[in-house]
């Protein structure tokens, strides 16, 4: 099996005919496969994903806390937040087919998965495989980080957003089109690390909800939930205070939970 690099594509396809026919891995009738070069799509199930790692697990966030849950990690980020507890995503990891990892999940029996990261949205493939598991009948969700369009994202995904808070260090990768991008279905996170962040988020959150469901999430071993929690009541927040429910289950650096 022959592996090629496409010119401005994230990642390597992978064709088991190996016809290439010089601009992108069509004709259909070659490869059995339609793929589109201009639209950075391809659907081929041994299209190439990094991944860091899959598990099964309790979503530990958003609305669908409390829920057993599989998870795909992907590898690689282009931001750096400070409270990141996630860096060892930033590299590494293997390659895997969409066939390989739609297989691996299924061996979980749970209709609910989350594609998560790092930031998800670096790999082109991504969107396929996403699509794969809208096919196979799953509720699928997307952690992104906010610094990534979501043009692409299938509607039907759950989209987690992110909105970066001062003391991430990352306020100027928030793009500002991604919060139009939403269905009504999307949830909006910030991720909060001190009394700052909270002003900043509750000052935005106004303008999302009630169109899109808030998380209001404390730095883990950073911010006192409580705190959060008397901070949201004396505003009204028009937010949900979400904690970490992994780590308080299995600890603040256990991986793979
Ligand atoms: S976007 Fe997520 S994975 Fe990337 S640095 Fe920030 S917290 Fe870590």
């Amino acid at each position: 099996m022959a592996t090629v690099k496409f010119e401005g594509w994230a990642t390597a396809h992978r064709h088991p005919s190996g016809v290439y026919g010089g601009l992108a891995c069509s004709p259909k009738e070659a490869t059995g496969f339609s793929c589109d070069r201009s639209q950075n799509r391809c659907s081929n199930p041994q299209a190439v994903l990094r991944v860091t790692e899959i598990f099964f697990s309790i979503q530990g966030e958003s609305s669908y806390a409390g829920l057993p849950c599989a998870f795909v990690r992907l590898t690689g980020c282009n931001l750096r937040c400070v409270w990141c507890d996630t860096a060892y995503a930033f590299e590494g990891g293997d390659e895997m087919s969409i066939d390989d990892v739609a297989r691996r999940v299924a061996t979980f029996g749970v209709k609910l998965v989350e594609v998560t990261g790092g930031e998800p949205l670096l790999q082109d493939d991504c969107v396929p495989l996403m699509e794969r598991l809208l096919r196979d009948g799953y509720r699928v969700l997307l952690e992104t980080s906010g610094s990534r369009s979501l043009a692409r994202v299938p509607t039907d995904v759950v989209k987690i957003v992110d909105v970066k808070c001062p003391g991430s260090g990352m306020l100027e990768q928030n793009r500002a089109d991604v919060l139009s991008q939403l269905a009504p279905h999307d949830e909006v996170k910030f991720v909060i690390a001190d009394e700052r962040d909270y002003r900043f988020a509750v000052e935005r959150a106004r303008t999302i909800a009630p169109r899109n469901a808030v998380l209001f999430s404390p730095v883990h071993g950073g911010l006192n939930p409580a705190m959060l929690a008397e901070w949201m009541l004396r505003d009204q927040a028009p937010a949900r205070l979400q904690v970490q429910l992994h780590k308080y289950l299995w600890g603040a650096d256990a991986r793979g939970v």
